[in-house]
């Protein structure tokens, strides 16, 4: 499943739609090649929970 998330820069404001599994990651706008942090949805905050690595 897919978020949409608008570009922080300004000047592009896009809407870009990155994997879920990106959240709290950095991604790179393809517009504007901006570089931000995606917010992490109101999912589970888990602030030391183990993650679960699907490997
Ligand atoms: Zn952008």
């Amino acid at each position: 499943m897919a978020v949409q998330i608008i570009c922080p820069n300004l000047r592009c404001r896009k809407i870009l739609s990155v994997p879920d599994e990106v959240r709290g990651k950095l991604v790179k706008c393809q517009y504007c090649q901006t570089t931000f942090r995606v917010p992490i949805d109101k999912k589970a905050p888990a602030p030391q929970s183990s993650e679960e690595k699907k490997q």
